[in-house]
């Protein structure tokens, strides 16, 4: 009989990390999520709790953390990712992708578990090359407002890679690009959440600058396997990137979801914040290689997977 893994979530009542979780417990393995619900809720794993197999940790992780069993995998995505909330409080943020990951790598050490790091797109910053591949220095300002989550995310790598070379620690990284779906919060502020529950509310849309910056956005479905195939594959740290390659400006993005809500809603231009990238778009080849992973769910059927989920919310 294969032994069931204890898997240990940071951030798994968020709205990635509950994907996970649910993933994970219906693969058959027990899962400790770690959360302290500044973005996620227990909302979002309610419907897990009932589970045997799962067990909820209300704790930050900037302070040590003592699992009180062997704990075989971690995946860290501890970190509040929406530039809302990564810039609520800057320093915290800070703190989340040094001390807390400072804290995440010592559990691994001490239990030689496996740890998989979600970092970001947002290491390449306002990128000079596209698509990104994983080879690319990137193009990050320091001090800048997004800095905070930015370049915590670049030290996060890089502590990842020391206690791998000085402490011998297994070690995976991915760089997620824009991810939505199911689970994100109302109030997350991210594109994605905002237009749909803009439209379902009757109220304008919000286009940041001229709408003509782009992203990738990738359903949360196939991040999960993504993820999930990374932490199992051998002999390879990455990094790697899991996106979905099919690149749209926020206008596209606009007018998909007022054609897909049937909303009345009228486009808005509002000032584009400082930093904000001009284009985003992943270069998959290594995933394909390495993971044998590609994303399956194209904007048009993961929006409309998103939309039913916020009428549901919203009761429109
Ligand atoms: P989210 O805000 O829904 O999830 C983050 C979770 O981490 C929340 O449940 C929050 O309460 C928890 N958290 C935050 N700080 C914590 C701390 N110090 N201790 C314990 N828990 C803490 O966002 P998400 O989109 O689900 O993102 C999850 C991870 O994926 C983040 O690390 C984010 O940087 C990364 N990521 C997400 C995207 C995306 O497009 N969604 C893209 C790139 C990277
Ligand atoms: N954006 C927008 N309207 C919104 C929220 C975001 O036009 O209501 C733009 C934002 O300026 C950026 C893009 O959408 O150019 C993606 O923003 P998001 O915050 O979702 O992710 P990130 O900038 O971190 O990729």
């Amino acid at each position: 009989m294969i032994k069931k893994k204890n898997i240990l979530v940071t951030g798994g009542a968020g709205f990635i990390g509950s994907h996970l979780c649910e993933k994970l417990l219906s693969n058959g393995e027990n899962v400790i999520c770690v959360d302290n619900l500044f973005t996620g809720s227990e909302e979002n794993i309610k419907h897990l709790l009932s589970d045997n197999n799962f067990e909820f940790v209300e704790h930050d992780i900037i302070n040590p953390y003592f699992a009180d069993k062997h704990v075989d995998e971690i995946y860290n995505l501890a970190c509040p990712a929406s530039p809302v909330h990564y810039q609520y409080n800057a320093i915290r943020t800070i703190k989340a992708n040094t001390i807390g990951v400072i804290n995440m790598l010592g559990l691994a050490k001490k239990h030689k578990a496996r740890i998989l790091q979600a970092s970001t797109s947002e290491v390449y910053g306002d990128p000079l090359e596209h698509p990104q591949t994983e080879r690319y220095k990137g193009n990050v300002n320091c001090d800048g407002i997004r800095a905070c989550y930015d370049e915590g995310k670049r030290v996060a790598e890089t502590l990842f890679f020391d206690y791998n070379r000085q402490n011998y620690v297994e070690v995976r990284i991915v760089r997620i690009f824009n991810t939505y779906g199911p689970r994100m919060a109302k109030n997350d502020g991210r594109v994605v959440s905002n237009f749909i529950v803009q439209a379902l509310e009757g109220k304008d849309i919000t286009i940041y600058g001229d709408g003509k910056q782009t992203r990738s956005f990738q359903y949360v479905d196939d991040l999960v396997a993504g993820m999930i195939k990374m932490m199992n594959c051998e002999n390879f740290n990455g990094p790697v990137n899991l996106g979905n390659p099919n690149e749209f400006t926020m206008l596209e993005l606009a007018e998909k979801v007022i054609a897909y809500t049937g909303s009345k809603s009228r486009i808005v231009y509002q000032k584009l914040p400082q930093d904000d990238p001009c284009k985003r778009k992943p270069d998959v080849s290594l995933a394909k290689k390495k993971l044998d992973w590609e994303p399956r769910i194209d904007l048009e059927d993961g929006l409309k997977k998103t939309i039913t989920y916020f009428r549901g919310l919203i009761g429109e």
